[in-house]
């Protein structure tokens, strides 16, 4: 498989093309950003962790039925995946208060829900990913209402199979982000990344935050806290 040009660099990974016009190759680095862009630094050894989680939790996602872009993990920050076009949502699943969800509802972080929720965000920067509801997808023709169904039936699979996998490991799924796109034959596939980037994910035991959020928040031991997830992550495998 040969490395091409690349065709997009984002915040935390580069998309390259390959020799086959199916298949891109995506290069993860260890820069972070946060508050959309506007606070920025690196986490040292964070594109090699969050490659092999995202690979290893993508295959998982296979095993339960829910089609991914996963080709083949190809280095320590090189993953061969199926060509997509990105569906522009953000689709974001909760099942505790946090983040967005606790500062515009006015609740504290922590309250564990009944049952999980959902949200999409319109994947653009320029007007810093605004949320969305399912009418708004479909008035501005972001996706089907066939594809958004689809979309919801294997956001909230992800869930399940992630929820019970990271309690395993004594992480709680707090929330996530998930990305999904279209192979040229449209069928809807997950794609993107699973990671600490993308996911909140606190201690079973303490609540101690293993994610992102120390970043976006400066509470230091950032690094730590991603070899930490992924080391149980291995040792639940
Ligand atoms: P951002 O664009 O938010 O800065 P990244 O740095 O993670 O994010 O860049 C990776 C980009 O690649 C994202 O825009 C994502 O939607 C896109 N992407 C992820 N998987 C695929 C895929 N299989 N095919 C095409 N694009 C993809
Ligand atoms: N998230 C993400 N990318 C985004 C926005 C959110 O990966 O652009 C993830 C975030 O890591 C968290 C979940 O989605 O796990 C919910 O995020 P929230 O809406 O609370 O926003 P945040 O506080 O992360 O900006």
């Amino acid at each position: 498989m040969q490395k091409l040009e690349q065709v997009y660099e984002g915040k935390a990974k580069k998309v390259f093309k390959t020799d086959d016009p199916e298949l891109f190759i995506v290069d993860y680095k260890d820069d972070a950003t946060a508050l959309n862009g506007k606070k920025k630094g690196t986490i040292s050894g964070k594109g090699v962790i969050n490659n092999k989680m995202t690979n290893i939790l993508m295959q998982k996602m296979e095993k339960a039925g829910i089609p991914t872009h996963f080709v083949k993990e190809l280095s320590d920050r090189e993953t061969l995946v199926k060509k997509v076009s990105i569906v522009p949502l953000e689709v974001i699943v909760r099942n505790i208060s946090a983040g967005h969800f606790a500062s515009r509802y006015g609740v504290e972080e922590g309250i564990v829900f009944e049952t999980p929720t959902i949200e999409f965000s319109y994947k653009c920067d320029a007007l810093d990913d605004p949320l969305l509801n399912e009418y708004h997808a479909l008035a501005l023709k972001l996706a089907t209402r066939e594809e958004i169904d689809t979309i919801k039936k294997y956001s909230f699979g992800v869930n399940d199979v992630l929820k019970a996998f990271w309690a395993d490991c004594g992480v709680t799924l707090v929330d996530f982000k998930l990305e999904f796109g279209k192979l040229s034959d449209g069928t809807i596939v997950l794609a993107d990344e699973i990671s600490p980037d993308t996911c909140r994910l606190w201690d079973s035991k303490t609540n101690e935050k293993l994610d992102k959020d120390r970043f976006r928040r400066d509470m230091g031991g950032v690094e730590d806290a991603y070899t930490e997830v992924m080391n149980r992550l291995l040792a639940h495998e």
